[in-house]
């Protein structure tokens, strides 16, 4: 499952979510602390690098 992490404007807390592409493209995202749909998404830790391998 995707896992998205986000920025809720409101309380200025971070989240995750884990949610299907559906819920996700239909907003239906709200921060769990304070109920508001005023967030934003952060991209972090999203992309691991495997660059050296050490055979
Ligand atoms: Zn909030």
């Amino acid at each position: 499952m995707p896992h998205y992490e986000f920025f809720c404007r409101d309380c200025k807390k971070f989240f995750d979510q884990i949610l299907s592409l559906v819920d996700y493209e239909e907003g239906e995202v709200k921060c769990p602390h304070c109920d508001s749909t005023n967030i934003e998404q952060r991209w972090s830790a999203f992309s691991v690098i495997t660059s050296k391998k050490s055979a």
